[in-house]
């Protein structure tokens, strides 16, 4: 088998095994596993591999990209659809190739977000724990009919659409949008696009599903929050630095926001996708959440189903293929052999 088609996954988990391993089976790719994620220390683990593949937590700032430039890595194929955590400019400075999986399933991370809505408001959390303890007590338990809220989408993108749609018609709740680019289908069937001041004033609950760039860093924060509804409930299934988690402590302490429900965390590299029960959280930000009734975090598991294993596995295996095979990779955000395409994206 050619070097070629030779790639090492980092930060690899027993599912990532199952999943890749089945697919590059079907495509002639050989996988090298590796647990360690991918940063300054591990980059060298890649030398003999033109390809890497990695995950949201991994490591690409420039350092690391010189690292792995050093050790001939060509290509980098991004398995998850956010490409945050890479420095394009490093990867063009070198002429490596980075691919993403742009969708696997948006209907994973939507229906994930409505679940900890539902979860949130009707305290299923804790209900599911003072039934086991034989507490059939419902004081603390109520909640309020999603019909008839208002639901603020902060992006209407792949998943933030579909979120709206699910509250739209299968709740009927009103849903007020705010995106640079308004989705004429959510306007037809009703939703209402608005300024993000607009959003923050009229929203019963807040859902986030814009990407993480300069512009989106921290939108929820100690200035936003008194903009929003006293009571507000807010959910960040996107990426975690859209919230400035100590800002909204202090708003949960004091009310302002009624409830939070993520499954992404500014810090949560250093936490999540690892089984760390028997050790002490030393993130106090984080662990001051974990005390809170009417917190829920997830740890970044809403793109977390069958389907949407199986997509990245394909999708990843066909962007390794088609750049290996020279005809540059249609899921690019960075690629030299197609540096005027439209498809390719610029932070
Ligand atoms: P998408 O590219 O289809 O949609 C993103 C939308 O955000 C676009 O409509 C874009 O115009 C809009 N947008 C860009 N800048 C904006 C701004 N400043 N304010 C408001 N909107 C803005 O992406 P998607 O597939 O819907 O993914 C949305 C987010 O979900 C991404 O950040 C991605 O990283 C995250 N995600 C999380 C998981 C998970 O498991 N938790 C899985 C997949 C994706």
């Amino acid at each position: 088998m050619s070097t070629e088609h030779k790639m090492l996954v980092f930060s690899a988990r027993e599912y990532d095994r199952e999943f890749l391993t089945k697919s590059a089976k079907k495509n002639g790719i050989e996988l090298k596993f590796v647990e360690a994620r991918l940063d300054e220390e591990t980059a060298r683990l890649a030398e003999g591999y033109k390809a890497i593949c990695i995950f949201v937590n991994d490591l690409g700032n420039e350092a690391v990209i010189d690292k792995l430039a050093s050790v001939g890595v060509k290509f980098i194929a991004l398995r998850c659809a956010g490409f945050n955590n890479v420095d394009l400019k490093a990867a063009e400075k070198h002429k490596i190739c980075v691919a993403r999986v742009p969708a696997y399933s948006p209907y994973a991370v939507s229906e994930h977000t409505v679940g900890l809505m539902l979860a949130l408001n009707r305290k299923i959390h804790r209900a599911h724990m003072r039934v086991r303890d034989g507490n059939f007590a419902l004081n603390g338990l109520l909640g309020f009919d999603m019909h008839g809220k208002t639901v603020g989408v902060i992006g209407t993108g792949r998943i933030g659409a579909l979120t709206a749609k699910a509250l739209l018609l299968g709740f009927g709740c009103k849903i007020i949008a705010y995106d640079k680019f308004e989705n004429d289908e959510l306007k037809d069937l009703g939703v209402t696009y608005g300024s993000l001041e607009d959003v923050y004033a009229k929203s019963d609950i807040i859902s986030l599903h814009c990407p993480l760039m300069p512009e989106t860093y921290h939108l929820v924060s100690s200035e936003t929050i008194p903009k929003m509804k006293k009571g507000v409930m807010i959910i960040n299934t996107s990426r975690g630095a859209l919230i400035d988690a100590a800002a909204a402590i202090e708003a949960l302490k004091a009310g302002q926001i009624g409830a939070m429900g993520l499954d992404v965390y500014e810090e949560e590299a250093d936490l999540f996708f690892e089984d760390l029960s028997n050790r002490v959280i030393t993130d106090d930000v984080f662990a001051r959440m974990l005390t809170m009734p009417n917190v829920i975090i997830t740890g970044h598991q809403a793109y977390f189903t069958r389907e949407a294993l199986n997509n990245i596995a394909d999708t990843t295996m066909g962007n390794v293929l088609s750049f290996f095979g020279g005809k540059g990779c249609e899921n690019a955000v960075f690629c030299d052999r197609i540096r005027k395409s439209k498809r390719m994206i610029k932070k």
